[in-house]
């Protein structure tokens, strides 16, 4: 593991000087490959990355938190069985949704297929897996059959585990998101599906504290690029590693910059010129200036392959 293992407390007070990265850059191309130089240099790159995500969030407010039907509004001691059920439900549909909008398919199925009943999870496993199937057009409620098909494999986990009540899930955890996440994974949704759920209960003040970012694909391009100048992105763990390098204090606040950058203008293929951070961010900077050091950077924040594997064991 390379020296930077301690992470880099990032103030949100004041915007990064795009100057200053231009800098920074030229020094580490003009570095020689110093580890010494780069090291040095790595430090204040993180720095840069951070003030400039987090001023995103502060400046502009479709960076900040979104609001989350049938959490907004309500406390998390207020919610009732059935909002909290329909969230859940929602959130475990968003999984390779595209354009579909689960959550107006989910308030059509148990408002108007179902009928509104007392507990969604036990409604949904009077279906046998089979009939469950079979309903596959009728409730239109997601456009993978897989995902659809899951939905009943939770609701028949909920029933066991939690008696049919998502807020089971995160009621006696106000302070524990970990726990939380581990509580959902109980369910056998994918990770990106917890960390949906826990991003959306933080953002609505449902829970308090300290989490990961997703480190999704999404994630992993944002970061890689705006941060190491790698276009071919980061792998999930180091794409966490460096979430709790930049914002030790909750990488969380991140997601949301990141998942912005990532859906309008950091696709696969980036569209710099339009994007906000276009004079912060590595990747266009370095382009701009004709520089290459993303292989640098890379290496100087995880090393070596063979380096690599003790990162995963730390994460
Ligand atoms: S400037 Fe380009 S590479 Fe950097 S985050 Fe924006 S779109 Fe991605």
């Amino acid at each position: 593991m390379p020296e930077m293992t301690e992470p880099v407390f990032v103030s949100d007070q004041v915007d990064t000087d795009p100057e200053q990265l231009r800098i920074l850059i030229q020094d580490i191309a003009s570095s020689c490959r110093d580890p010494k130089v780069i090291q040095h240099s790595l430090l204040d790159l993180i720095r840069v990355t951070g003030r400039t995500l987090l001023s995103l969030r502060r400046f502009e407010p479709r960076f900040r938190t979104s609001e989350w039907p049938w959490l907004s509004g309500t406390r998390h001691d207020d919610i009732t069985l059935q909002d909290a059920n329909l969230f859940l439900c929602a959130c475990i549909l968003e999984q390779n949704a595209g354009k579909t909008d689960v959550w107006d398919n989910t308030a059509y199925f148990v408002h108007e297929i179902l009928d509104d009943p007392e507990n969604l999870w036990r409604s949904i496993i009077l279906h046998s897996p089979e009939g469950w199937a079979d309903q596959f057009w009728e409730y239109n409620l997601h456009p993978e059959p897989a995902v659809h098909a899951r939905l009943r494999e939770v609701a028949s986990l909920m029933v066991r585990y939690y008696h049919g009540d998502a807020r089971l899930i995160w009621n006696e955890y106000l302070e524990n998101p970990q726990e939380v996440f581990k509580r959902i994974r109980v369910l056998k949704v994918p990770r990106s599906t917890a960390c949906l759920v826990i991003g959306a209960l933080k953002d609505e003040h449902y829970l308090e504290g300290w989490f990961d970012i997703v480190g999704d694909v999404v994630d992993s391009r944002v970061l890689g690029r705006i941060a190491c100048g790698e276009g071919n992105g980061l792998t999930s763990y180091q794409a966490r590693f460096l979430g709790r390098m930049i914002a030790a204090g909750d990488p969380w606040i991140l997601d949301r910059p990141l998942y912005v950058l990532g859906m309008s203008y950091c696709g696969p293929g980036p569209r710099c010129r339009r994007c906000p951070v276009n004079e912060r961010c590595v990747y266009a900077v370095s382009l701009e200036l004709g520089l290459s050091v993303g292989t640098m950077v890379y290496e100087g924040l995880f090393g070596q392959k063979t380096v690599q594997k003790s990162l995963k064991n730390w994460l």
